[in-house]
């Protein structure tokens, strides 16, 4: 395995589209493994094959803080899609930014994995965002093109975060852990 370079906004690789994989060769193999480890090495939840400079319909996600359910996607397509969330989406090849974007709440994506086995996924709230932002890459769109209002510094944002949990924390006893785990969910955050 090796770590691949991310492309950044601005590369013309990452507004193209890209290209369905027939068949899984040994060099697609690796590219989806270099992805993973390129993804967990800089802390993403997700990578699309354009932003390593190849245009090929893959993406990898992980959302789960452990770092232990990689899905790897191989022409992933959403055939179902509902409801709506907004939240601050970032992403790899858009370093030190954030923006809020809105997205439907549950997709289900059919895909295949590395065996060409085809599979279906029903995703929610915060997967269901990552998902739409990686498919997204293939088409060659970034998020920053649906973003609310204006792209912020990722700094900036955690200051402002950090802040308002300061003062929940002494807003008083009452609902504490329930305002302490809202907290923390607002905090998630996509790298991808
Ligand atoms: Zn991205």
């Amino acid at each position: 395995m090796a770590l691949r370079t991310i492309r950044e906004m601005g590369d013309p690789v990452l507004e193209k589209k890209a290209k369905v994989i027939k068949e899984v060769t040994p060099r697609i193999r690796t590219l989806a493994e270099d992805m993973l480890e390129t993804m967990y090495e800089t802390g993403g939840v997700g990578l699309a094959a354009p932003q390593v400079g190849i245009l090929k319909r893959i993406v990898v996600i992980d959302v789960t803080e452990e770092q232990n359910e990689p899905l790897t996607m191989i022409n992933p397509e959403i055939i179902e899609q509902d409801g709506e969330q907004t939240g601050y989406e970032g992403c790899l090849s858009v370093p030190g930014k954030v923006g809020e974007v809105t997205r439907p709440n549950r997709v289900v994506v059919r895909y295949n994995d590395l065996d060409m086995n085809e599979w279906e996924l029903e995703a929610e709230e915060f997967l269901a965002r990552a998902v739409c932002h990686e498919l997204d890459h293939l088409d060659g769109h970034l998020y920053v093109e649906k973003v609310n209002g204006e792209l912020r510094d990722a700094s900036e944002l955690q200051a402002v975060e950090d802040e308002e949990a300061g003062e929940e924390a002494e807003a008083g006893a009452g609902e504490e852990a329930g305002e302490a785990s809202d907290a923390a969910e607002e905090k998630e955050q996509t790298q991808e």
